[in-house]
């Protein structure tokens, strides 16, 4: 068994679906983003369901994985779109996304993806501060426009998450003070070219309980309340994305779960025509992918093991970054006396490490699996010590779809140039 179900053993070779994950090593080479088509529309339907017969809004928060060809399965399902920069936005209009499902979130956004987002007709701006609406307003009324917004407001809740992604908590550089909301949406309401749309947060990430978003869920309602007494009405509560997947042995809340009592407390406060918006991005993408590494040394120091393997931070910060768990599993499990690694790869850092203290019986030239690598992995991935990005393919049952090619070494710097 392994974390993922499209990633599973066949005749003791791990597959991706239906393809053996030695012959896409073999064909592709590695290090190798391999994405299962089906685990991309599973992970959907999670939410599908939980949607069904409610006025919710899904968008996927595609700074996990955005890759065009990911994208645009969620877009074909009926998926809407949390981007964060104006980069992302360009993603959604290539593969015809529609930007009246489009959220854009961010805590700086600049002048030109304001006018990017506002051309293109997005849903709402998640605004950060007052200082943002300022500027959103004049960018509006320079294009002649009637930006639409929600507060990002800070509910002080701890999501019981690495503090990295934990962004709900007073200290966060993340939304406005709850208390202070009141009164920016106040000053929100003055300003000409802005239209007061709905109420946002996002809490954190790899968020396992319902209870975070239900104890923020009160705090915004009472909020919502106190702002009709103010004469403003809110349409739409964003959620904010996060909940987490299953890295090892968590059991995450389900969307569905999740949901039931949202929809409860809304009943419960006669809050039932409010739009429920959700911004996943890891519960998406996280487990439809794998990273591909080969076992280059086996290297025995006194003190620890190590598998240095041609996949490194650059292709996977996340371990390092967050000091995150990836299941580690051998392509081809052998027989034999297993031993305590490190999964190390070539950088020049000592953070550049995949995985720790792992029991297991290898040999050099082997294949290994780093699990759950679909979300915040190529998305995140640098070219740092020039080394190009791999490939990343996506299996649909026994096809193979190349969506993004290996780079090339000359690429890395055929735009560069010496001084004359
Ligand atoms: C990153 C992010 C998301 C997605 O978070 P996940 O934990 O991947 O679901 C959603 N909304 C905002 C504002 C984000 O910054």
């Amino acid at each position: 068994m392994t974390v993922a179900p499209h990633f599973a053993f066949k005749n003791n070779v791990l597959h991706a679906e239906d393809v053996p994950l030695t012959q896409l090593a073999k064909e592709h080479h590695t290090p190798l983003y391999v994405y299962s088509r089906q685990a991309l529309r599973d992970a959907w339907e999670a939410y599908r369901v939980a949607a069904e017969g409610r006025n919710v809004l899904v968008c996927f928060g595609m700074k996990a994985n955005s890759n065009l060809a990911v994208i645009n399965e969620f877009k074909k399902m009926g998926s809407g779109f949390d981007i964060v920069s104006g980069g992302e936005l360009a993603r959604v209009l290539a593969v015809g996304g529609d930007p009246g499902k489009v959220v854009f979130s961010g805590v700086g956004k600049q002048v030109w993806e304001m006018q990017a987002a506002l051309k293109a007709g997005v849903k709402c701006f998640n605004v950060e501060s007052e200082a943002e609406l300022d500027r959103l307003s004049q960018v509006a009324a320079d294009m002649g426009q009637v930006a639409p917004v929600s507060l990002r407001v800070n509910p002080d809740v701890d999501a019981h998450t690495h503090p990295y992604i934990s962004t709900g908590l007073k200290e966060s550089k993340f939304g406005i003070p709850i208390e202070r909301a009141p009164q920016v949406y106040q000053h929100a309401a003055s300003l000409p070219s802005l239209r007061i749309e709905g109420l946002d947060c996002h809490i954190g990430s790899q968020i396992t309980e319902a209870a975070p978003y239900l104890d923020a869920l009160e705090k915004l309602l009472d909020l919502i309340d106190q702002l009709a007494s103010q004469g403003i009405t809110i349409k739409h509560l964003d959620l904010g994305g996060g909940i987490g997947i299953r890295y090892t042995n968590e059991t995450p809340v389900t969307p569905k779960e999740l949901l039931d009592q949202v929809f409860d407390r809304l009943a419960a406060r006669k809050l039932g025509h409010l739009q429920i918006v959700l911004e996943p991005g890891r519960s998406l993408v996280g487990n439809a992918g794998v990273l591909l590494t080969e076992v280059q040394y086996l290297k025995h120091n006194e003190a620890k093991n190590f598998a240095v393997v041609d996949a490194a931070m650059n292709d996977l910060l996340r371990p390092t970054l967050y000091e995150a768990w990836h299941d580690v599993e051998p392509v081809q499990p052998r027989a034999g006396d297993k031993q305590s690694y490190d999964i190390v790869g070539p950088i020049c850092e000592s953070g550049d490490w995949l995985a720790r203290d792992r029991q297991l019986a290898v040999e050099q030239g082997d294949l290994l699996a780093i699990m759950s690598a679909g979300a915040y992995a190529f998305s995140m991935a640098s070219q740092y010590n020039t080394r190009p990005r791999p490939a990343e393919i996506m299996v649909d049952g026994s096809e193979v779809h190349v969506i993004r090619p290996r780079e090339s070494v000359d690429s890395l710097f055929s735009s560069e140039k010496p001084l004359p």
